[in-house]
């Protein structure tokens, strides 16, 4: 039997990601709350290398913002180094998109500590055996880089079932109404708020790497510093990030959309395309994920 289970579906929906509200009233709390926290992500990402917790991160920068940034990672002491070009897109992408003539784009690229950390980072960006150096620079665990690694070079761009099914969880074949399964579920029990990436295509994690198992003791312990990053920086949105992450979450991909179900809104976004429904439950607390499955 092979590793993973890869569909052959070849087509990849454009980008985009939509928040549907529950209610107007979760819309009112939430919408500038999910913000913050996106906002937080993002400020982290930066200060774990300032601070010297990782050695590299990758950044986008504007050409508008192109002069701040400079002055800005000068002053920290850091090193900048572009690698590659991209136009806009709306909502969250596996990759970057090659601007054409005259279209405004952004540069993606490397920050780190020293110059050579960031020729190392660039230089592994361009190799289809890059993903181990790479990992080791952004302070990704090793566990967690060499599975990335498997589930990426058989072409899941989007791997959270393949992390699921290698948590150990048994895959449950569910179908109500038709004779055949139609759908396959997987249960993840006491997760670790730090291992779930199943809501990071809304700016909503703690790292920003993809775990090998949800309960990855590395990524756990790589998580707390994160956490406590987070906290000098933006101690409630840190608050609400954890109330979000400790709740029940149902993450449903089928024919490239996956839905991200949340007792406050459901999250739609383009994923790996699966020719069947997968269903990943992750069993927060005590509520019956079913009362959020609306
Ligand atoms: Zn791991």
């Amino acid at each position: 039997m092979k590793r993973f289970d890869v569909s052959k579906a070849e087509f990849e929906i454009s980008n985009f990601t939509r928040i549907i509200w529950r209610t107007p009233r979760d819309k009112e709390l939430w919408e500038p709350r999910l913000n913050r926290i996106s906002r937080l992500h993002a400020l982290t990402e930066y200060e774990m290398v300032r601070r010297g917790y990782r050695r590299a991160a990758t950044y986008h920068v504007t050409l508008e913002n192109f002069p701040q940034f400079i002055e800005r990672i000068q002053r920290d002491g850091l090193i900048f180094l572009p690698i590659a070009r991209s136009a806009f897109y709306s909502g969250f992408s596996h990759k970057h998109i090659p601007p054409r003539r005259g279209e405004p784009y952004f540069w993606y690229g490397v920050i780190a500590r020293t110059e050579e950390d960031a020729r190392r980072f660039k230089e592994a960006s361009g190799r289809r055996d890059g993903h181990l150096v790479i990992g080791e620079l952004l302070g990704y665990p090793s566990c967690c880089t060499q599975f990335f690694t498997e589930v990426w070079n058989a072409g899941v761009y989007d791997p959270l079932w393949e992390v699921a099914r290698n948590d150990g969880s048994p895959v449950v074949e569910e179908n109500p109404w038709l004779k055949t399964a139609d759908k396959l579920v997987i249960y993840i029990t006491d997760p670790y708020p730090e291992a779930i990436q199943e809501l990071r295509y809304f700016g909503i994690r703690v790292t920003s790497h993809i775990p090998h198992s949800h309960r990855c003791e590395e990524t756990r312990r790589v998580g707390k510093k994160w956490r406590k990053v987070m906290e000098d920086l933006d101690p409630e949105a840190v608050d609400w990030l954890y109330e979000i992450l400790e709740s029940p979450i149902v993450w449903d991909s089928y024919h490239g959309v996956v839905q991200v179900h949340t007792p406050w809104f459901i999250g739609v976004t383009q994923t790996y395309p699966y020719l069947d429904l997968r269903r990943i439950v992750v069993l927060n607390d005590d509520r019956i994920p079913w009362d959020i499955y609306v």
